[in-house]
């Protein structure tokens, strides 16, 4: 590190962003849980169309787009903040309201460990159980810091019920609860309709997996009228424009076509479920997802030669060298049927060796 960044900040260790870069060129990109449906022409004329105002600073509040959201997720507009992807989002939270330190699981999103860091405040990382499930009795005595629970998890891909939630929500009333639903619409209940008869419950989402949009960059919390004004406080002084005028074209002429979002949903999910069994077929060990990503190991051969033979095949998984009791997974995001075949075939070349 040179001598003009932060002293606080020389320990600084970033999201590894390199297999994505590599991914893009010419490999099958089963690694980052994007979707791999492509936006249609109705989202690129709404796109073109917005670059006639792109002389003009953004609307500050989306306001088009969080009535659109309101609508479909019945809640009040004004309890809606968007973020430049819901790590903008994470990032207004450990900025703003995490005061008293953080505690998250220890095989979760690792955002939330590298904005610790970055931000300075303390975490505490609470183990799995063995099977790899969420305790809420866990979530005890955490002397005021913001809990995060991705749920479903990531890279688990296991639902926590709502009832769990409720009860981390309800035994730590002096702490923030944020539940990151990245991935709630390929299964699972939302804590939505919780936002209102908590006062300590955020609620985070993003259209970067169900909606085909993660170049775009836009994910959004949810939260009572109280703590949403303190939100937008936050974000406002930090990136008062932060969603681009193509970007909220883009995402309420999604919105206005849920059905396609519905459709596509649909096709993951059984897409999924007949890839589970395949590869249980041959020797895999695979966790019931309630994401568009599973969560998988041989019974015989490493998650690292998987995952290295498989990119030698120009196909990208996720593999995870720690934490240790991980090493032996690897995270499989759900493709097109086309794209789980030719995956499959792969995947048998290699156990035959
Ligand atoms: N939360 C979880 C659990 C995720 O897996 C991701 C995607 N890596 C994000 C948040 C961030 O998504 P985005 O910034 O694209 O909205």
């Amino acid at each position: 590190m040179g001598k003009f960044l932060n002293s606080r900040l020389k320990d600084l260790v970033p999201y590894d962003t390199s297999e994505e870069i590599e991914s893009m060129k010419g490999y099958m990109r089963l690694n980052t849980n994007e979707s791999p449906f492509e936006l249609g022409p109705e989202i690129s004329k709404a796109v073109k169309d917005s670059v006639k105002e792109m002389n003009f600073y953004p609307d500050p509040d989306c306001r088009a787009l969080a009535k659109k959201l309101s609508e479909l997720l019945e809640i009040n507009p004004e309890q809606i903040i968007l973020g430049n992807g819901s790590d903008e989002i994470l990032n207004f939270i450990f900025t703003g309201f995490c005061e008293k330190g953080a505690a998250f699981p220890d095989i979760t999103y690792s955002f939330y460990k590298i904005l610790a860091k970055f931000h300075g405040v303390d975490f505490l990382q609470v183990p799995l159980r063995d099977d790899f499930t969420i305790n809420p009795e866990d979530y005890t005595n955490l002397n005021g810091r913001t809990i995060f629970i991705t749920n479903p998890n990531a890279p688990t891909s296991l639902f926590l019920s709502l009832n769990s939630i409720e009860k981390i929500i309800a035994q730590n009333p002096e702490s923030l609860i944020v539940i990151d639903e990245a991935y709630i619409d390929f299964g699972g209940d939302s804590a939505i309709r919780l936002i209102n008869s908590y006062k300590n419950l955020i609620v985070t989402r993003t259209f970067s997996k169900s909606r085909s949009m993660a170049g775009g960059r836009l994910g959004w919390a949810m939260t009572n009228y109280e703590l949403a004004k303190d939100f937008r406080a936050v974000k406002n002084s930090l990136a008062p424009y932060n969603i681009n005028a193509m970007t909220q074209a883009a995402a309420l002429a999604i919105l206005e076509h849920e059905e396609i979002t519905q459709k596509n949903l649909k096709i993951i999910k059984t897409v999924r479920e007949n890839t589970k069994s395949a590869l249980r077929e041959i020797g895999f060990e695979v966790f019931d997802s309630a994401a568009n990503f599973l969560f998988v190991r041989h019974e015989k051969i490493s998650g690292l030669k998987i995952f290295e033979e498989l990119k030698q095949n120009r196909i990208m998984i996720r593999h995870f060298d720690h934490p240790e009791r991980i090493s032996d997974f690897n995270r499989i995001t759900i493709g097109t049927p086309e794209q789980m075949q030719a995956m499959l075939e792969a995947l048998k070349k290699i156990l035959k060796g």
